[in-house]
Protein backbone atom coordinates (compact mmCIF):
# COMPACT_ATOMS: atom_id res chain seq x y z
CA UNK A 1 0.00 0.00 0.00
CA UNK A 2 1.31 3.31 -0.81
CA UNK A 3 2.19 6.18 1.54
CA UNK A 4 -1.40 8.12 0.04
CA UNK A 5 -3.12 5.10 0.77
CA UNK A 6 -2.17 4.37 4.25
CA UNK A 7 -2.42 8.32 4.90
CA UNK A 8 -5.67 8.14 3.35
CA UNK A 9 -7.28 5.51 5.88
CA UNK A 10 -6.31 8.21 8.77
CA UNK A 11 -8.15 10.62 7.06
CA UNK A 12 -11.72 8.39 6.43
CA UNK A 13 -11.38 7.31 10.15
CA UNK A 14 -10.70 10.60 11.23
CA UNK A 15 -13.66 12.38 9.06
CA UNK A 16 -16.03 9.87 10.68
CA UNK A 17 -14.80 10.50 13.96
CA UNK A 18 -15.04 14.37 13.38
CA UNK A 19 -18.36 13.81 11.73
CA UNK A 20 -19.60 12.47 14.92
CA UNK A 21 -18.17 15.03 16.96
CA UNK A 22 -19.61 17.42 15.37
CA UNK A 23 -23.63 17.16 16.37
CA UNK A 24 -22.07 16.96 19.87
CA UNK A 25 -20.37 19.94 19.37
CA UNK A 26 -23.29 22.31 17.99
CA UNK A 27 -25.08 20.59 21.13
CA UNK A 28 -22.11 21.71 23.33
CA UNK A 29 -22.21 25.30 21.69
CA UNK A 30 -25.57 25.88 21.94
CA UNK A 31 -25.43 24.82 25.47
CA UNK A 32 -22.97 27.00 26.45
CA UNK A 33 -24.58 30.42 24.41
CA UNK A 34 -27.75 29.44 26.67
CA UNK A 35 -25.38 29.36 30.09
CA UNK A 36 -23.72 32.99 29.27
CA UNK A 37 -27.08 34.23 28.52
CA UNK A 38 -28.66 33.01 31.84
CA UNK A 39 -25.53 34.01 33.45
CA UNK A 40 -25.62 37.53 31.49
CA UNK A 41 -29.69 37.91 33.31
CA UNK A 42 -28.19 36.87 36.40
CA UNK A 43 -25.79 39.41 36.71
CA UNK A 44 -28.37 42.39 35.50
CA UNK A 45 -30.79 40.81 38.91
CA UNK A 46 -27.99 41.31 41.00
CA UNK A 47 -26.88 44.90 39.60
CA UNK A 48 -31.09 45.91 40.33
CA UNK A 49 -30.78 44.52 43.62
CA UNK A 50 -28.36 46.18 44.72
CA UNK A 51 -29.80 49.36 43.03
CA UNK A 52 -33.13 48.99 45.07
CA UNK A 53 -31.23 48.13 47.99
CA UNK A 54 -29.36 51.52 48.25
CA UNK A 55 -33.03 53.35 46.94
CA UNK A 56 -34.64 51.07 49.75
CA UNK A 57 -32.27 52.45 52.61
CA UNK A 58 -32.25 56.44 50.84
CA UNK A 59 -36.43 56.02 51.22
CA UNK A 60 -35.53 54.64 54.71
CA UNK A 61 -33.33 57.57 55.55
CA UNK A 62 -36.23 60.44 54.14
CA UNK A 63 -38.66 58.72 56.61
CA UNK A 64 -37.00 59.27 59.28
CA UNK A 65 -35.96 62.74 58.50
CA UNK A 66 -39.55 63.45 57.87
CA UNK A 67 -40.36 62.19 61.39
CA UNK A 68 -37.72 63.84 63.06
CA UNK A 69 -38.96 67.47 60.89
CA UNK A 70 -42.48 66.94 61.83
CA UNK A 71 -41.23 66.67 65.57
CA UNK A 72 -39.42 69.36 65.25
CA UNK A 73 -42.53 71.36 63.20
CA UNK A 74 -44.82 70.56 66.91
CA UNK A 75 -42.36 71.98 68.91
CA UNK A 76 -42.10 74.92 66.71
CA UNK A 77 -45.72 75.37 66.83
CA UNK A 78 -45.89 74.83 70.58
CA UNK A 79 -43.12 77.62 71.62
CA UNK A 80 -45.07 79.82 68.80
CA UNK A 81 -48.22 79.70 70.86
CA UNK A 82 -46.38 80.31 74.24
CA UNK A 83 -43.89 82.94 73.01
CA UNK A 84 -43.76 86.20 75.31
CA UNK A 85 -43.23 88.58 72.69
CA UNK A 86 -44.34 88.90 68.77
CA UNK A 87 -40.65 89.64 67.46
CA UNK A 88 -40.13 85.95 69.18
CA UNK A 89 -43.53 84.77 67.78
CA UNK A 90 -42.48 86.10 64.55
CA UNK A 91 -39.47 84.23 64.10
CA UNK A 92 -40.51 81.06 65.38
CA UNK A 93 -42.88 80.74 62.61
CA UNK A 94 -40.19 81.82 59.78
CA UNK A 95 -38.49 78.48 61.15
CA UNK A 96 -41.39 76.54 61.42
CA UNK A 97 -42.03 77.83 57.59
CA UNK A 98 -38.42 77.14 56.72
CA UNK A 99 -38.72 73.32 58.44
CA UNK A 100 -42.40 72.93 56.38
CA UNK A 101 -40.75 73.83 53.25
CA UNK A 102 -37.62 71.43 53.43
CA UNK A 103 -39.80 68.70 54.68
CA UNK A 104 -42.06 69.12 51.75
CA UNK A 105 -38.87 69.15 49.43
CA UNK A 106 -37.88 65.35 50.95
CA UNK A 107 -41.00 64.25 50.55
CA UNK A 108 -41.20 64.92 46.65
CA UNK A 109 -37.85 63.63 46.50
CA UNK A 110 -39.15 60.27 48.93
CA UNK A 111 -42.48 60.00 46.14
CA UNK A 112 -40.30 60.08 43.32
CA UNK A 113 -37.94 57.06 44.99
CA UNK A 114 -40.99 55.38 45.49
CA UNK A 115 -41.94 55.39 41.56
CA UNK A 116 -38.30 54.51 41.12
CA UNK A 117 -38.30 51.49 43.45
CA UNK A 118 -41.50 50.56 41.99
CA UNK A 119 -40.21 49.87 38.25
CA UNK A 120 -37.60 48.84 39.31
CA UNK A 121 -38.87 45.92 41.04
CA UNK A 122 -41.53 45.32 38.30
CA UNK A 123 -37.96 44.94 36.36
CA UNK A 124 -36.08 43.15 38.46
CA UNK A 125 -39.11 40.36 38.51
CA UNK A 126 -39.12 40.36 35.07
CA UNK A 127 -35.84 39.50 35.01
CA UNK A 128 -35.97 36.94 37.37
CA UNK A 129 -39.31 35.07 34.99
CA UNK A 130 -36.15 35.41 32.50
CA UNK A 131 -33.54 33.72 34.56
CA UNK A 132 -36.64 30.96 35.49
CA UNK A 133 -37.46 30.36 31.39
CA UNK A 134 -33.55 30.22 30.38
CA UNK A 135 -33.02 28.41 33.31
CA UNK A 136 -35.12 25.29 31.92
CA UNK A 137 -33.97 26.06 28.22
CA UNK A 138 -30.64 25.15 29.79
CA UNK A 139 -31.52 22.46 31.46
CA UNK A 140 -32.91 20.94 28.04
CA UNK A 141 -30.00 21.93 26.73
CA UNK A 142 -27.38 19.81 28.81
CA UNK A 143 -29.81 16.97 28.56
CA UNK A 144 -29.62 16.88 24.82
CA UNK A 145 -25.72 17.48 25.02
CA UNK A 146 -25.50 14.57 27.92
CA UNK A 147 -27.42 12.26 25.56
CA UNK A 148 -25.35 13.15 22.19
CA UNK A 149 -22.23 12.21 24.04
CA UNK A 150 -23.86 9.15 25.82
CA UNK A 151 -24.88 8.06 21.99
CA UNK A 152 -21.58 8.30 20.33
CA UNK A 153 -19.25 7.11 23.08
CA UNK A 154 -18.99 3.38 22.32
CA UNK A 155 -18.49 4.25 18.73
CA UNK A 156 -15.93 6.78 19.22
CA UNK A 157 -14.07 4.76 21.50
CA UNK A 158 -14.25 2.18 18.56
CA UNK A 159 -13.10 4.58 15.81
CA UNK A 160 -10.21 5.96 18.04
CA UNK A 161 -8.64 2.56 18.37
CA UNK A 162 -9.13 2.09 14.33
CA UNK A 163 -7.60 5.87 14.22
CA UNK A 164 -4.84 4.50 16.24
CA UNK A 165 -3.66 1.43 14.11
CA UNK A 166 -4.07 3.13 10.83
CA UNK A 167 -1.84 6.27 12.35
CA UNK A 168 0.77 2.91 13.39
CA UNK A 169 0.97 2.05 9.38
CA UNK A 170 1.96 6.16 8.49
CA UNK A 171 5.43 6.71 7.81
CA UNK A 172 6.77 9.38 9.92
CA UNK A 173 7.11 12.27 7.62
CA UNK A 174 4.24 11.92 6.20
CA UNK A 175 2.31 11.72 9.24
CA UNK A 176 4.15 15.03 10.33
CA UNK A 177 2.40 16.51 7.32
CA UNK A 178 -0.94 15.45 7.82
CA UNK A 179 -0.63 16.50 11.36
CA UNK A 180 0.52 19.90 10.00
CA UNK A 181 -2.47 20.24 8.04
CA UNK A 182 -4.79 19.39 10.26
CA UNK A 183 -3.85 21.97 12.61
CA UNK A 184 -3.13 24.88 10.01
CA UNK A 185 -6.42 23.95 7.73
CA UNK A 186 -9.57 26.16 8.40
CA UNK A 187 -13.20 24.89 8.96
CA UNK A 188 -13.68 25.44 5.25
CA UNK A 189 -10.47 24.13 3.87
CA UNK A 190 -10.10 20.10 3.17
CA UNK A 191 -6.37 18.26 4.97
CA UNK A 192 -7.43 15.84 1.89
CA UNK A 193 -8.78 15.82 -1.44
CA UNK A 194 -9.44 13.52 -4.38
CA UNK A 195 -8.54 14.52 -7.56
CA UNK A 196 -11.15 14.99 -10.28
CA UNK A 197 -11.44 14.34 -13.64
CA UNK A 198 -11.79 17.25 -16.00
CA UNK A 199 -10.37 15.42 -19.23
CA UNK A 200 -8.96 11.95 -19.42
CA UNK A 201 -7.97 12.34 -22.93
CA UNK A 202 -5.90 15.83 -22.01
CA UNK A 203 -4.52 14.22 -18.69
CA UNK A 204 -6.37 16.85 -16.61
CA UNK A 205 -7.54 16.69 -13.21
CA UNK A 206 -8.48 18.98 -10.75
CA UNK A 207 -7.70 19.17 -7.18
CA UNK A 208 -11.31 18.20 -5.51
CA UNK A 209 -10.90 20.75 -2.82
CA UNK A 210 -10.23 24.19 -4.80
CA UNK A 211 -10.54 23.19 -8.34
CA UNK A 212 -6.88 24.32 -9.31
CA UNK A 213 -5.85 22.09 -12.34
CA UNK A 214 -3.31 19.19 -10.56
CA UNK A 215 0.56 19.28 -12.92
CA UNK A 216 0.21 15.71 -14.93
CA UNK A 217 3.33 15.36 -12.97
CA UNK A 218 1.57 14.54 -9.78
CA UNK A 219 -1.19 13.44 -11.36
CA UNK A 220 0.78 10.34 -12.57
CA UNK A 221 2.54 10.21 -9.09
CA UNK A 222 -0.35 9.19 -7.90
CA UNK A 223 -1.32 7.18 -10.31
CA UNK A 224 1.93 5.00 -9.52
CA UNK A 225 0.96 5.22 -5.94
CA UNK A 226 4.50 7.39 -5.30
CA UNK A 227 5.24 10.48 -2.78
CA UNK A 228 2.73 12.40 -1.12
CA UNK A 229 1.25 15.27 -3.47
CA UNK A 230 -0.30 18.43 -2.45
CA UNK A 231 -2.41 20.82 -4.04
CA UNK A 232 -0.27 23.54 -5.21
CA UNK A 233 -2.94 26.44 -4.48
CA UNK A 234 -4.95 25.00 -1.19
CA UNK A 235 -2.34 22.73 -0.25
CA UNK A 236 -4.73 19.21 0.50
CA UNK A 237 -2.43 16.36 0.27
CA UNK A 238 -4.06 14.96 -3.16
CA UNK A 239 -5.46 11.30 -3.55
CA UNK A 240 -6.71 9.76 -6.46
CA UNK A 241 -10.15 6.90 -5.69
CA UNK A 242 -9.62 3.67 -6.21
CA UNK A 243 -12.36 3.66 -8.68
CA UNK A 244 -10.63 6.08 -10.98
CA UNK A 245 -7.42 5.15 -10.67
CA UNK A 246 -8.79 1.11 -12.24
CA UNK A 247 -10.74 3.60 -15.04
CA UNK A 248 -7.58 5.17 -15.73
CA UNK A 249 -5.46 2.10 -15.87
CA UNK A 250 -7.95 0.43 -17.84
CA UNK A 251 -8.21 2.91 -20.65
CA UNK A 252 -4.57 3.00 -20.76
CA UNK A 253 -4.12 -0.55 -20.98
CA UNK A 254 -6.69 -0.97 -23.48
CA UNK A 255 -4.73 1.83 -25.35
CA UNK A 256 -1.91 0.18 -25.15
CA UNK A 257 -3.48 -3.52 -26.24
CA UNK A 258 -4.74 -1.63 -29.50
CA UNK A 259 -1.77 0.21 -30.50
CA UNK A 260 -0.07 -2.91 -30.33
CA UNK A 261 -2.44 -4.64 -32.51
CA UNK A 262 -2.14 -2.05 -34.99
CA UNK A 263 1.57 -1.90 -35.13
CA UNK A 264 1.72 -6.09 -35.71
CA UNK A 265 -0.62 -5.69 -38.58
ZN1 LIG B 1 -6.48 22.56 -3.99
Amino acid sequence: MGVTSKLLNLYRVDQQLSGLKRKLKAAERYLNAQSAQRDALQQQAETLKSQLRQLEASAHNDEQEVNSMEERMLTLRDRANTAQTSKEHTALLTELNTVKADKTLIEERGLGRLTEIDSLRTALAEVEAQIEQRGKVVEVAKKDRDERETEIRDRVEELEQKREAARAEVPAAALALYEERQNVASDDEEVMAAIEELSRKDMEYTCGACYTIVPAELTNRLLQRGDLSQCGKCHAILYIEDGLRDEIQTAADKKRAKNATAQSR
